[in-house]
Parts: structure tokens; sequence; C-alpha cells
């Protein structure tokens, strides 16, 4: 569970108290596509009570498995996301600050929905296994990372071969 019991906290403005959270998430869906966790979420936050409204500044961590955009293969992406939230008690009959804050009621505070939308904002438009990964061949369709084509090979030589009849072309024009 993702929740922080502020009781203590409400009635001390002006202090911070750190948490160190970790569970389970339901996967998470980017892009059209459904990216299961793997292990849980670590999630480190400090939370400061500045006047009854509770700012939550800290980093989330874990894995995802993502099929890389380049080499299609699935893999564990590990990703670190900031998280930034303020949230305030919900007073009934009352509307919010107006601004981007978000409520909770009692004394506990679930971070969940801002944990999965901080680590959706996180995540690149395009996951790559790692930098270097040199994906499939455009003609062969192979793993470049796995294994050799000869796709780039049999290119060169057409152009060599091209490159040698215009020099006997060339040789026979004189
Ligand atoms: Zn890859
Ligand atoms: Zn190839």
């Amino acid at each position: 569970m993702l929740q922080i019991n502020v009781a203590e906290l409400k009635r001390r403005p002006g202090e911070l108290v750190y948490f160190n959270l970790s569970s389970e998430l339901p996967p998470l869906e980017h892009l059209g596509e459904k990216n299961v966790f793997t292990g849980p979420v670590m999630v480190k936050v400090a939370v400061f009570n500045g006047d009854g409204l509770f700012q939550v500044e800290g980093n989330i961590t874990g894995n995802l498995k993502f099929n890389c955009n380049r080499c299609l293969e699935l893999f564990d992406y590990s990703f670190t996301a900031p998280m930034v939230e303020t949230y305030y008690p919900a007073v009934q009959g009352k509307a919010g600050t107006g601004e981007e804050a978000v409520p909770f009621n009692g004394d506990v505070i679930d971070l969940a929905p801002e944990v999965r939308r901080s680590i959706l904002i996180s995540l690149p438009m395009k996951v790559v296994c790692r930098q270097e990964c040199l994906g499939l061949c455009r003609q062969c369709g192979v793993n470049l990372n796995k294994n050799v084509c000869r796709c780039a090979d049999r290119e060169n030589s057409y152009s060599r071969l091209a490159g040698l009849k215009d020099l006997l072309k060339n040789n026979r024009g004189q």
C-alpha cells in the first residue's frame, strides 16, 4: 500500500516527516501498451506540513517490462521518477484550492494514483533496451544485437560491382 498516515504531522505545522514505502502495483498503461511491474515499486518521500497543505517530494524507483522500441525484445526497464505533489484535507462543502493540489480524507493519504501518474510522465516516448541497441535489420528482420546478417555486405558488394562496371565502361571508351 502506498499510503501515509499524517495524523501526527497534522498537529505539527512546519514539520517534515520521511516515508519509505514499497508496494506491488497493477500494470501501467503506456501509449496503448500494458506494462507489468517486475517487483515492488519503491517510494521515498518527505512530507512537509506547510500550514495544512501537505507537500510531498521525493522519488519513485522500480522496474517495468517493456518491449524495446528498436529490437522488440522484452526487457526490464529500470525507472526513477520524481514525485512532487501537494495534498490538502478535504472539507465537506468546501471546494478545492483551485490549484493542482489533491484532496484527501481523514488522516491517510493514498499516494498510488499520483505515483502512477508520476511514473507515466517520466517515461520516454520510445523505450529502448539500451542506447546502443542495434534494432532489427530493415531488410531481413533479424535482431542485429544477436545475429549478423549479410544485407549490408550485399549492398556494399552491389555498389562495388556497379563501380567496377563504370570503371570498365570508361576504360573501353578510351
Ligand atoms: Zn533493443
Ligand atoms: Zn539483414
